[in-house]
């Protein structure tokens, strides 16, 4: 007997839907998605209990015909293509004609739609894959779909799903993807009865992102742009200083769709080099245009990955676009007091602003400096070159500001002339200064006195001088000493190739490292200037970052790599108790050392004070 049988309809129809409909919010994404390509203006989404009792959604867009219905549920069905002329370049949203099948296969639907033309809606219910009649009803133009029950006949699936809460959390995390590319088309999502979105039309994209995420993030993002050939690129990007711990807040759009891709995610890491820390993630918001031709969008049945016909072309781009803008931006702080009236202000509205414990520390340190403005303990001496390590005890943990002020940092924006601040002048070399936290030196300038991050500042301090030696012309290799016992550590094959390709970029910089057995290498020398860093460690750390990139960095973006992290781990920590003498090798470093007015990841090493502000300040608060 045959033991080989074709499967019917409805089995492949459920066999497909899991590739496509995995969770709830799949059915959301697949019915926006169809809203927009009806040509909706007007889109409201409602969902019980997580979308797992019901989803529905209601568009203003063409409607489909009393005879249409049925044939939009059968698979493989779609109005979006017929050619393969049509599968090179396109320009809608669906295409594959699946989706209205494999939702129906596994959940109870419901579909109400008019076209525009027609003087009556007709309705069609379907459960799981039983299919019933087309009645006619009475409806205004557009379609309207229920999903009731989602895999109600199928509780492996159902077990798999998870908690309400995270399930809304996938529904709204589709339902922002579509609404950031579609800003001219009204928009709302409700939850047991609860309304979480009202996107109005017509609203700015950044507009749109204060109402999906928060007025912080808005405020926090700058716009660039440019064109090249076919490529245009638009986008919101989070200003030098500003990082997340990881990339939910970069959503990269081509021609209107979501996408994730590796070269761009990739270029928008490159483009911050040096602007934030190496493992912190920017906040941004890209919109590409191109040809639909130039790219292949049907490598996955969900459409979010694609597959770019010149993906270095569109890297280079995003990278230059997203480069340009970040290297004419001011990140030197200057920080102003404010002038109204803010003195009888709550505390909390005063804390609400100390961003991160970072700024919470500055503003530990004015409120030390008010209080005992006077020089730091009694210069003792003991003066070595500083070769970094040592941590003398925690930072100071942060306090909450019983002063009556408060400040606000206001330098980010390019200055207008981009006429650059010039470095402090001095009043007198060996400065009015004092350390403050061990962690910040206060030091008294021409204008009024600055607060300098002994971290930021010696990190940019040792970056230059490393970057200047690798640099200059004739430069050998850093000088590097042989370790006694050589360091070991485990490699993957994958990470020996790479040691053994980067061989050359680790020699200049004073780093051996020799196979020591199946799986290990050994580190042999290490540089003289990172002398209290752990060389294995170090190395394992250089490898991650090379790995995780997953594209070969050329051998620049190698170099840098190497030299942030090295800077940062070689550099003073916050925290360390400096002497007399120390600082005033730190100071005179810094008169010395180009551009360090921010650190290697873009913070900024020092925020000014001017007596004006000051004044200003003290004489509205009646002190
Ligand atoms: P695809 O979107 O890939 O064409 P779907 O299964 O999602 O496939 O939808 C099948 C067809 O049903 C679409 O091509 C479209 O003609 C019709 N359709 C689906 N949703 C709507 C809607 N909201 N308004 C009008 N027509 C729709
Ligand atoms: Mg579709």
């Amino acid at each position: 007997m045959a033991k080989i049988a074709v499967l019917d309809n409805n089995m492949v129809n459920m066999i497909a839907a899991g590739e496509v409909i995995e969770r709830p919010a799949s059915v959301v994404k697949e019915m926006l998605e169809n809203s927009i390509d009806a040509g909706a203006s007007k889109i409201s989404v409602y969902v019980e209990e997580g979308g797992q009792k019901l989803i529905t959604i209601t568009d203003n867009g063409c409607g489909m015909s009393a005879e249409d219905i049925p044939t939009a549920f059968a698979p493989h069905a779609t109005s979006k293509i017929r050619t393969v002329e049509d599968l090179a370049a396109i320009r809608s949203m669906g295409f594959r004609g699946e989706a209205l099948a494999s939702i129906a296969s596994v959940a109870q639907v419901r579909v109400v739609s008019r076209e525009r033309d027609s003087i009556s809606a007709a309705s069609l219910s379907i459960d799981c894959g039983q299919i019933g009649e087309v009645t006619p009803c009475s409806s205004d133009y557009g379609t309207t779909f229920e999903v009731r029950n989602i895999f109600y006949k199928l509780p492996a699936r159902r077990k798999f799903l998870r908690t309400v809460n995270t399930e809304m959390g996938y529904i709204t995390e589709h339902f922002t993807r579509i609404a950031l590319a579609h800003n001219s088309i009204e928009m709302s999502l409700s939850h047991n009865k609860r309304q979480l979105f009202h996107l109005t039309a017509g609203q700015n994209t950044l507009e749109r992102i204060g109402e999906l995420f928060s007025r912080d993030i808005e405020d926090s993002l700058m716009m660039v742009s440019g064109q090249e050939k076919d490529l245009n690129v638009r986008a919101f990007i989070s200003r030098p200083g500003v990082s997340k711990i990881n990339n939910k807040l970069q959503y990269i759009f081509l021609n209107g769709r979501y996408i994730r891709d590796k070269f761009i995610s990739h270029a928008i890491k490159e483009a911050y080099r040096g602007f934030i820390e190496p493992n912190k993630f920017p906040i941004a918001f890209i919109f590409i245009q191109m040809p639909f031709d130039a790219y292949d969008v049907n490598v996955h049945p969900t459409k979010t990955e694609i597959r770019f016909d010149n993906p270095n072309f569109v890297h280079s781009q995003i990278l230059a676009v997203m480069r340009e803008k970040l290297m004419g931006t001011n990140v030197e702080i200057n920080a102003s007091l404010p002038v109204r009236e803010v003195d009888r202000s709550p505390l909390d509205e005063i804390l609400s602003r100390v961003q991160d414990d970072r700024e919470q520390r500055v503003t530990d340190a004015m409120e030390s400096f008010f209080k005992h403005n006077k020089p730091a303990s009694q210069p003792h001496f003991d003066f070595k070159p500083f070769t970094g390590g040592g941590s003398s005890g925690a930072p100071a943990s942060p306090r909450r500001v019983s002063g009556s002020y408060r400040f606000e940092q206001s330098g980010f924006e390019p200055s207008k002339d981009l006429d650059l601040p010039q470095p402090q002048q001095y009043s007198d070399k060996t400065a009015d200064y004092l350390q403050v936290h061990d962690t910040y030196i206060v030091v008294q300038t021409e204008q009024g006195f600055e607060i300098i991050d002994q971290h930021a500042l010696h990190e940019r301090i040792i970056y230059e001088q490393l970057y200047s030696r690798i640099c200059a012309e004739e430069a050998g290799p850093l000088q590097s000493q042989r370790l006694l016992i050589p360091e070991t550590l485990d490699v993957t094959a994958a990470e020996a190739e790479l040691i053994e390709a980067n061989r050359d970029v680790f020699k200049q910089l004073g780093i051996t490292a020799e196979q020591f057995g199946p799986g290990t290498y050994a580190v042999q020398s290490f540089p003289t200037m990172l002398k209290d860093v752990n060389p294995a460690q170090f190395l394992r750390d250089v490898i991650d970052v090379i790995s995780e990139s997953g594209i070969k960095p050329d051998r620049e973006k190698l170099v840098h790599h190497i030299l942030d992290m090295a800077s940062c781990k070689a550099a003073i920590k916050a925290g360390k108790k400096l002497s007399a003498g120390e600082i005033d090798h730190l100071l005179e470093e810094r008169r010395q050392t180009p551009r360090c007015g921010r650190c290697p990841h873009g913070r900024p090493t020092s925020i000014q004070f001017t007596l004006k502000d000051l004044e200003k300040q003290f004489k509205r608060t009646g002190f």
